[in-house]
């Protein structure tokens, strides 16, 4: 039987110890969002980061600024953020507008607040395996993997995708808890006998449903990261009709493979849960320097 890697399960477990930790701080436990524009996606999911912030009693401020803004206005807003005491983690909801440097502007958060775990620092941490903010969704995948007890080392691990934000980060994390990776972009000849070799299949490649039966082997454990809005046939219901699915093709895939995450509700809810973590352990490096 095909095991459910379930991500609403597991966070609502792990909540209630963050709530409880959150509540015995001396301080509100507090996160700067950084918007540029109001792209109806990134105000989806600064909603979602909103709503667990109030579950678990901490705080967001929600700094919305517009398109047009200078990117030295923006640096400036963040080195208020840096400054103040009362905020323990900032990020930047991204995608930014493509007249702004995402790069350059990342680089101005003080690594100790770099929740998103973003910042050159943070990325040369996790590439000496040494302790850093990971980026939430590396941390909530592995999160799930022990909460499941799957074991990672000397296993082959196949990720698809090498973004900044998830695939780079999903393979190093993989690859310093002892597995063996291989990652997969569009310039790979031969991703199904990639991936058809893999005890371990991560996929966060942006492309509905690509991983069809054909990629996948029996026995395998299979994270799909992929949050791809499938519009409706019907244009005037679209609203109604929307539907979120994965970069892998549940149907095809979970009657093969021994475990996989399903989207909604696999990886998602993981990387939520992951960037609060990121939170408080930024606010007890912060209180213990
Ligand atoms: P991205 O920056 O667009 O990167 C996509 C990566 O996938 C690239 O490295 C690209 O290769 C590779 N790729 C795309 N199509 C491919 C194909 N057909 N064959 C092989 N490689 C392919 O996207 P991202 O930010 O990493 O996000 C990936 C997905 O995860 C998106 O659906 C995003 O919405 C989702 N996501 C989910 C969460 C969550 O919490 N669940 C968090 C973040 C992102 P090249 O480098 O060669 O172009």
């Amino acid at each position: 039987m095909t095991t459910l890697l379930d991500g609403k399960i597991v966070r609502d477990s792990m909540m209630g110890e963050l709530k409880n930790k959150t509540s015995d701080l001396e301080k509100k436990l507090k996160l700067a969002i950084l918007q540029v524009g109001d792209k109806e996606e990134s105000n989806t999911y600064i909603e979602q980061k909103k709503l667990f912030a109030e579950k678990i009693g901490a705080e967001v401020l929600h700094i919305r600024l517009t398109e047009d803004i200078a990117e030295e206005e923006v640096y400036a807003e963040i080195q208020k953020l840096n400054s103040d005491t009362s905020v323990h983690g900032i990020i930047i909801q991204l995608p930014l507008p493509e007249n702004l440097d995402k790069n350059l502007i990342i680089q101005n958060i003080d690594p100790i607040k770099d929740v998103d775990g973003l910042t050159s620092v943070n990325t040369k941490l996790l590439w000496n395996n040494e302790k850093g903010h990971v980026p939430a969704t590396a941390r909530g995948i592995l999160t799930l993997f022990d909460y499941y007890k799957i074991p990672i080392k000397g296993r082959r691990v196949v990720v698809v995708g090498r973004s900044q934000l998830v695939g780079k980060p999903v393979a190093l994390s993989f690859l310093n808890r002892g597995a063996i990776v291989i990652v997969c972009h569009r310039g790979t000849s031969s991703i199904m006998s990639e991936t058809k070799q893999a005890d371990i299949l991560v996929v966060a490649a942006g492309n509905p449903e690509f991983i069809t039966k054909d990629f996948v082997r029996e026995g395998q454990v299979v994270v799909d990261v992929g949050i791809n809005v499938k519009k409706s046939e019907h244009q005037s219901e679209e609203i109604l009709h929307k539907k979120v699915v994965g970069d892998v093709n549940f149907a095809e895939v979970s009657p093969i493979v021994s475990a996989i995450s399903p989207v909604p509700g696999g990886v998602g809810p993981m990387t939520v849960l992951s960037l609060f973590q990121n939170l408080l352990d930024a606010y007890m490096m912060i209180e213990e320097k």
